[in-house]
């Protein structure tokens, strides 16, 4: 039975409609009932989450999934009064005395698709920043995590009316349909791949898009770095959720001279943070598994050398060719590919041949190398020295770029994200403006420059 989203759209259109401009006491009203519903039901979430792994880490998901919504609520709860005051514009000197602002202004009704890899955080996040942005919210969570998504479905209504906030549950074809409402905004996070797709039928209704797509993030380790702190964030960044972060260190990269340095200091961060499989997250099913051991799978038969401590913990594969599929595409997985260059000017070279990444991570503190980064790569974020962190800063814009996707959210850049930032042109009693208007004068157009 296919089921009809736009009795659910237009339910929420009509709200949009009736109250274009929350106050701020409704929308941090809004965040604080989000915050509840994440707050209140830890352990449902934990559970839940628990369940659609088959086993993960349950501290990983307070501070990746819990903490991290609680944290963006409160956060944006906090600033909200400042974001959405209207700002002044600078004015040139020939239309003094009239004034110029901008207004945030609500975008009406938008569209939530979430991947699988957070449930909980990668769902909620973007609804902190519509509602924030004075928004109504469509949430069309992924079929890979049913527990979690039922959970959302089951606990959403206790606390949201449906013109707030709808949760549509379903598979592929229900992703497809919902991605064809004409959302006055749709964020999707998910893979390049499905993004396209999603863009193309968002295009239909001119609705913009905001697309958090994957892709292979390297993270470069220079000579002058401490290999051994290097790679604890390397592997904290790979650790995590079982590799399974759009933001995990894809691959590695190291000068030659370097390489067995490097990997002995990433074997003993392996064996001090993922001793045993007990605290590993799992693969989210068994086709991912099957896809992951196919990985290595081939990486042993090409006769590569791989470290590997456990099923679930981060495997090292050194040196492996670049058609063997653990290069061709995204890991998002537990394998850890660690590739030797010549120097660093050729592993740059090797980034900037690449899509543009989602993250880049660089292991130095030499500002020579740093400011050559900054000015000759392209990627969602650049991060030095550490894995993952920059996630947690509200202030920074997280999105991708080129192929890892397009726009940003987060903090008041979510807020902006899903704001009309409207141009406000107020025209003063004492203008002269109307001098203008035809019949145009010769003197005037001299003064103008256009005589
Ligand atoms: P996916 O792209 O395979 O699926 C995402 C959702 O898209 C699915 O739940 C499905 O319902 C829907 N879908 C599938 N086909 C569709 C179509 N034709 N039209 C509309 N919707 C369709 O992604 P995934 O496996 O859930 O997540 C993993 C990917 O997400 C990785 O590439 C990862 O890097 C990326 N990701 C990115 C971010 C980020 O913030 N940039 C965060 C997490 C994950």
């Amino acid at each position: 039975m296919t089921r009809d989203l736009t009795g659910d759209f237009n339910t929420q259109r009509q709200a949009a409609d009736q109250m274009p401009y929350p106050t701020l006491a409704v929308r941090r009203e809004r965040l604080a009932r989000l915050a509840r519903m994440t707050k209140h039901h830890q352990l449902e979430i934990i559970r839940a989450i628990q369940t659609d792994f088959g086993q993960r880490s349950d501290v990983e998901i307070r501070m990746a999934e819990i903490s991290a919504v609680l944290h963006a609520a409160r956060h944006a709860r906090l600033h909200l009064w400042r974001w959405m005051r209207p700002w002044a514009a600078s004015m040139p000197w020939r239309l003094l005395p009239a004034r110029a602002r901008i207004a945030p202004q609500p975008l009406g009704v938008v569209g939530v698709m979430s991947p699988w890899n957070y449930p909980w955080s990668l769902a909620l996040m973007p609804i902190v920043d519509a509602f924030a942005a004075g928004n109504v919210v469509m949430l069309k969570p992924s079929e890979h995590t049913p527990a979690t998504s039922a959970l959302l479905k089951q606990l959403v209504p206790q606390y949201f009316t449906p013109e707030e906030f709808k949760v549509v549950e379903g598979g592929v074809d229900i992703a497809r349909r919902f991605s064809e409402l004409p959302f006055d905004h749709l964020l999707f996070t998910g893979s390049t791949a499905v993004g396209r797709q999603v863009a193309q039928a968002a295009a239909v209704n001119l609705t913009p898009t905001t697309l958090e797509l994957g892709g292979k993030s390297p993270a470069i380790v220079a000579g002058d770095a401490d290999f051994d702190k290097a790679a604890a964030a390397i592997i904290f960044g790979k650790g995590m959720n079982g590799g399974q972060t759009c933001i995990a260190p894809d691959y590695v990269l190291v000068e030659s001279r370097h390489l067995s340095a490097l990997v002995k200091a990433l074997s003993r961060a392996i064996q001090q943070q993922r001793p045993d499989d007990q605290a590993a997250t799992h693969a989210i099913n068994a086709a991912h598994q099957q896809r992951l051991d196919a990985m290595l799978q081939e990486a042993h038969d090409h006769g590569c050398r791989i470290i590997d401590e456990g099923r679930h913990a981060p495997a090292l594969i050194i040196d492996p060719h670049q058609d063997l599929q653990v290069m061709r595409e995204e890991i998002f997985g537990r394998c850890l590919p660690v590739i030797s260059f010549k120097d660093m000017q050729a592993a740059i070279r090797y980034v900037n041949a690449r899509p543009h990444p989602l993250a880049l991570y660089a292991f130095t503190n030499d500002k020579g190398l740093q400011q050559q980064l900054l000015q000759t790569t392209r990627s969602g974020a650049l991060v030095f020295n550490a894995t993952l962190l920059h996630h947690a800063v509200p202030s920074l814009p997280f999105g991708g770029v080129g192929e890892s996707g397009m726009g940003a959210y987060h903090g008041r850049h979510g807020f902006t994200r899903f704001s009309h930032l409207r141009g406000l042109f107020y025209q003063s009693k004492h203008a002269s403006s109307h001098l203008i208007y035809p019949p145009y004068r010769r003197w005037l157009m001299k003064l103008l420059g256009l005589g």
